[in-house]
């Protein structure tokens, strides 16, 4: 049985940061959710999209951490899904410059036989009604289901999002976003109107100054790890989601306090990816970096937590 399958896109990102810019390099929220999950050796899958131009090598890495490409549909004539962001001096901010759909304007998925039947499913960044197909091809219910998703989907496909929203267990979100859905500043009254909408638990990430995860009327918080270099920040968000869901698809504990510890993996991992442009730092991350900075998180909020992945 997989334990995790996980959609979004497999894009080409284009970035600019204060420290510098690239051209077209390997980026998607689900390429991003891979490299992270895969720190925790558990049975993953993408479900996504990619077109003719896309190198295979970049498949093949992600096939040699572990993670399943056999639900990345390959269209040969067409072109990969294309994100540019340009990010302001703070680095909390960024414009979006370019989104082009491309392949993913008409992508039906197909969920391979083999992950239908999952324990959690990490809907990442894409079109709502991609999320929603593949949530209906699943065979059993799945222990539990995470949402991401961004403001570009509430702008454009409000209605089917809240669809899919209503079938989640988790949201993961960031401030601003939690606020467009809501329409609340508060974030505590964001988190209960979006745990209205059908979430029971709502992450609410605000980049360096750390995650909230609410629950009924519990309320956890984590700080993000302080860090001397912040280079680009793209990918910080799915790389929380793919942390938070691989922790806990190897702990086979979906509860509120098992949550906590998924949190702070989830933050730990994205203070890796935050170092270098790109995925670059994923690509690169040992077990032995990351428990150091477990540790580091452990000795900083003084929070007795389970360190073992
Ligand atoms: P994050 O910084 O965590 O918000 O994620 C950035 C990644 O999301 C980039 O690698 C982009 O390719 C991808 N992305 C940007 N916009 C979208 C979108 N509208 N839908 C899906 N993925 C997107």
């Amino acid at each position: 049985m997989s334990k995790l399958l996980i959609v979004g896109t497999v894009a080409f990102d284009a970035i600019e940061t204060p420290f510098g810019k690239t051209d077209k390099i390997l980026g998607g929220a689900a390429t991003y959710i891979g490299l992270s999950a895969s720190n925790y050796n558990v049975k993953s899958g993408i479900v996504s999209v990619v077109g003719g131009d896309f190198p295979e090598e970049y498949l093949t890495m992600l096939q040699n951490k572990g993670v399943s490409t056999e639900g990345v549909e390959v269209v040969k004539d067409g072109k990969t899904f294309f994100w540019s962001g340009k990010y302001h001096n703070d680095m909390n901010t960024r414009d979006t410059l370019a989104t082009e759909l491309n392949v993913l304007e008409h992508f039906n998925p197909v969920v391979p036989q083999d992950i239908k039947n999952t324990e959690i499913v990490m809907l990442g960044n894409l079109h709502p009604l991609v999320q929603n197909a593949v949530l209906e091809q699943l065979t059993e219910k799945p222990k539990l289901v995470v949402l991401d998703t961004m403001n570009f989907w509430m702008d454009i496909a409000l209605s089917e999002l809240k669809e899919v929203i209503k079938k989640v267990d988790v949201i993961t979100i960031n401030d601003e976003e939690a606020r467009q859905l809501s329409g609340e500043y508060s974030l505590l009254v964001a988190a209960k109107k979006i745990q209205a909408m059908g979430p029971r638990y709502v992450v609410i990430k605000k980049g360096e100054h750390g995650a909230f995860l609410f629950h009924k009327e519990q309320a956890f918080f984590a700080p993000a790890l302080p860090l001397e270099e912040v280079f680009d920040p793209t990918g910080a968000g799915d790389t929380f989601a793919g942390g938070f869901t691989g922790y806990l698809a190897k702990t086979e504990d979906v509860s509120f306090e098992n949550m906590k510890n998924a949190v702070v993996h989830g933050s730990n991992l994205a203070s890796f990816c935050v170092e270098k442009f790109g995925t670059e730092r994923m690509q690169s991350l040992t077990e032995s970096e990351i428990n150091d900075r477990l540790s580091h998180f452990r000795e900083l909020t003084q929070y007795e937590m389970n360190i073992t992945k």
